[in-house]
């Protein structure tokens, strides 16, 4: 089925997933790597359909969960919960012990949060997560291993850590870091693998360590993206090195989300005004920030396509959402000739699109249907005005 006839079928807004674009990119992040054990824990936060879950599964990837929400949704999917790892910043003990209960890995990013956990898990190994302070990421809003952020114990506190580890006798399992999205050159993240290297030769009894993720993908013909497989040979190169040092080898383990499914999904829209004013022509879709927040929140690009009259001369269009809220999706875009009715198609949408939906101006979120061996599958409904108001309470008192 063309993504006109999907349109037709589920109406629109649409979200469209193709397993074989998630299928690519795991076996080419896989194969990036030589002569090194390397494990690939999704990062679900970036699409959390339990469909894609299961697929990924499928694939042999764990999971990596930020919210105990999140966490069960993985069970919920099929994983195995000692293949889940529980990567919260700011949550609290409660959610930590949740997890732990629940026998999912605990990857704690607090010194206090450390010494609390280990009094209450004694036997527990945990993974640390140490912020090198490198300033990865396309913006600040995504970088999250810089000085100020928020994440991670800082590597300067690592003689801290290790006294707290000595004194509670703490297992520490792995290490981590993770230092945000959209890593573009390779020898920044190679500088933040050096330290979290330095720092694991403290401990002895590691079974993994945690790069993360952060892998760019190109949102344009031409766009700069993350090379994965010069970044593949470095890091298998420098690992075989660590090995001889540290007397044996432990799994590499990262955490791609945007990478395995950025480009695997689009948002389909239809063009519900076209406006010229003096200065600008407007296309107006049925759908907002509400549903794709990306270039609003992160000044991110997405490519638009007109999938209805993909031979129209090109013009220049600001495509705009219908929120009441200025909610560009782009300025002097050029696009075939756009039409009332046209269907519009947002590239890139498989991943932090529909997973920062909202129900903004009491607007209802897309279905989702998913491409799998050539047929298409509906994996979440379109809501109902019903699913809208069900959790409202009617007191009575002004009826
Ligand atoms: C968000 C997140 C990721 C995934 O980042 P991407 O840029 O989508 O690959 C990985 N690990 C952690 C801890 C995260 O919070």
């Amino acid at each position: 089925m063309s993504l006109m006839d999907l349109t037709k079928k589920y109406e629109s807004p649409l979200f469209v997933y193709d397993t074989a674009v998630i299928k690519k990119q795991y076996e080419r992040l896989m194969g990036a790597f030589n002569d090194i054990p390397v494990k690939l824990h999704y990062a679900c936060k970036a699409l959390t359909n339990i469909e894609v879950l299961k697929y990924i599964r499928s694939l042999g990837a764990g999971l990596d969960a930020v919210s105990i929400e999140e966490v069960a949704l993985g069970i919920r999917a099929g994983y195995n919960p000692s293949d889940i790892f529980f990567t919260p910043n700011s949550v609290g003990i409660e959610e930590l012990e949740e997890a732990a209960h629940k026998g999912v890995s605990v990857n704690i990013d607090n010194l206090d949060v450390l010494e609390l956990f280990a009094q209450k898990f004694p036997n527990k190994s945990v993974c640390i997560r140490i912020n090198p302070h490198i300033m990865a990421g396309g913006n600040l809003k995504i970088s999250v291993g810089h000085i100020d952020s928020k994440f991670g114990i800082s590597i300067h506190q690592l003689p801290h850590v290790l006294k707290l580890v000595e004194s509670w006798n703490i297992k520490v399992e792995g290490i981590h870091m993770h230092t945000g999205s959209d890593i573009l050159d390779a020898e920044v993240f190679l500088n933040a693998i050096e330290i979290l290297l330095n720092a694991a030769k403290s401990f002895k009894d590691l079974k993994y360590i945690d790069f993360g993720s952060g892998f760019k993908v190109p949102y344009k013909k031409g766009d700069i993206e993350t090379n994965i497989e010069h970044l593949g040979q470095l890091i298998s190169d420098r690992m075989k090195a660590f090995y001889k040092e540290y007397g044996r080898t432990v799994d590499v383990v990262f955490e791609p989300g945007k990478f395995l499914v950025s480009e695997s999904g689009v948002l389909l829209s239809k063009v519900n005004t076209v406006k010229i004013t003096p200065s600008t022509l407007f296309a107006g879709m049925d759908t907002g920030f509400n549903h794709l927040i990306r270039p609003m929140f992160y000044g991110s690009y997405h490519h638009i396509e007109n999938i209805s009259n993909p031979s129209g001369n090109p013009r220049i269009y600001n495509v705009v959402g219908y929120l009441c809220e200025t909610d560009t999706f782009a300025v002097n875009r050029r696009i075939n000739e756009i039409r009332v009715g046209d269907v519009l198609c947002f590239h890139n949408a498989g991943a932090y699109c529909f997973s920062m939906a909202s129900n903004y101006n009491s607007r209802l979120k897309p279905a989702e249907v998913m491409i799998h061996e050539g047929k298409d599958y509906l994996i979440r409904r379109r809501e109902s005005f019903e699913d809208l108001i069900k959790l409202q309470k009617n007191t009575g008192l002004f009826d």
